[in-house]
């Protein structure tokens, strides 16, 4: 008797003890901040909740950087975090935050679109919550996230997700999907919201050109590829030919007009902008890939899958070429080339909306890797960085 209650008094200690050790994790990730050193250009932050004040104090709230040359011009919106769990589009945004450059035009950057989906790491999954990258003054880290909007702030799951307002039936759990929510509604769900304030900052600023990056695994078809709204297949094609003879490969799609609720149709449609999604190579998130490491999500390589490459199962380059991999900074990279490119293409069609702005090129990400463009927070301005 003695010794089965000691047993049990053994368990219930155990369970405890990893509850609390999870729990302790799960709440640093929650409350986990990033931190960033934005460029002698920047101009000003605001947040989401500006344009919709139901967000604020809620954790869908999310900071909009503004980088204004004060010449008129166009503008530009520049969006990672849409999918938190891949993170070379935020990090694009920061490396391009930390280093901007604008003589023309305005600059919006939203580095965390879905903020709420970058307070947990994947459902299910035995993810790294946390990435760094290495600098000359130390290392510097990073969240990874979910796909979806935390069910801390949005739950429970519909039995079934009808889209507002095409009435197109979707996945269930694509009701926190903020890339299926557009152009949103503010009486809807949290993540509905988050997709109307995002629609409304677009309509109100008038911005002319929104960008919204992406990663995609290297089995899907949509890898390496533009995806743009009908008004801005021109600027997205010219964009796709310039850097696949000049730099590296890049395809490009047309937006389908029956998928409902993506920023490449709902932006398009619903505001005067021109929209534009671009997808990068993430093997991290393939489905035939070994143990899902922080190594794999920085470098992208994974001896599973590079069977596949060798079978030209995969839809992005991944062979002895390119040493099976899709390194953070090749990723990064090509994110603000793919934007720099489309906003060339922009002025020369519509030369009353040009932006003139510069930011580390693929070829330059290439040669030096992330960290040689961040920037010490700890020996910077301290007007210049935000944490949030
Ligand atoms: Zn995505």
């Amino acid at each position: 008797m003695k010794k089965e209650l000691v047993l049990k008094l053994l368990i219930v200690f155990v369970t405890f003890a990893l509850a609390t050790v999870a729990g302790v994790a799960f709440h640093e990730h929650r409350h986990f901040k990033e931190t960033v050193v934005v460029s002698e250009d920047f101009t000003e932050m605001r947040w989401l909740s500006d344009y919709c004040p139901q967000l604020k104090d809620t954790f869908a709230d999310t900071p909009i950087f503004v980088f204004d040359s004060g010449v008129e011009g166009g503008s530009v919106l520049y969006c990672g975090g849409t999918h938190p769990y891949e993170p070379a589009p935020a990090l694009s945004a920061f490396v391009l935050m930390e280093n901007i450059k604008v003589e023309k035009g305005v600059v919006y950057v939203i580095p965390q679109c879905n903020y709420s989906a970058t307070t947990m790491g994947v459902q299910g999954n035995a993810y790294p919550s946390y990435y760094t990258v290495k600098t000359e003054w130390g290392e510097k880290q990073y969240k990874i996230g979910e796909r979806n909007t935390n069910p801390l702030d949005q739950w429970p799951d519909n039995f079934t997700y009808i889209h507002y307002p095409s009435k197109q039936a979707q996945a269930y759990n694509d009701l926190r999907n903020l890339n299926r929510c557009y152009p949103g509604r503010l009486d809807g769900t949290l993540t509905e919201r988050v997709a109307w304030a995002i629609t409304e900052f677009i309509d109100k600023e008038e911005i002319d050109l929104s960008i919204d990056c992406h990663e995609a695994s290297i089995m899907y078809p949509v890898v390496s590829t533009y995806i743009a709204h009908d008004r801005a297949m021109d600027i997205a094609m010219m964009a796709a030919m310039d850097l696949t003879a000049t730099s590296f490969d890049m395809k490009i799609e047309q937006s389908p007009k029956s998928l409902r609720g993506f920023t490449h149709r709902e932006w398009g449609d619903y505001t005067d902008t021109l929209g534009v999604l671009m997808e990068t190579a993430e093997p991290f998130i393939d489905r035939i890939v070994g143990p899902m490491t922080v190594d794999l999500m920085m470098t992208g390589q994974d001896r599973f899958l590079s069977y596949a490459g060798d079978k030209g199962l995969t839809y992005a380059k991944y062979d002895k070429e390119n040493n099976y991999s899709w390194p953070m900074n090749v990723r990064v990279g090509r994110h603000l080339s793919g934007a720099s490119k489309v906003i060339y293409y922009m002025n020369q069609f519509f030369p009353e909306k040009e932006v003139i702005a510069s930011w580390p090129s693929y070829e330059e990400l290439v040669e030096h890797d992330c960290g040689a463009f961040l920037h010490n927070p700890e020996t910077s301005n301290p007007d210049r960085v935000f944490s949030f």
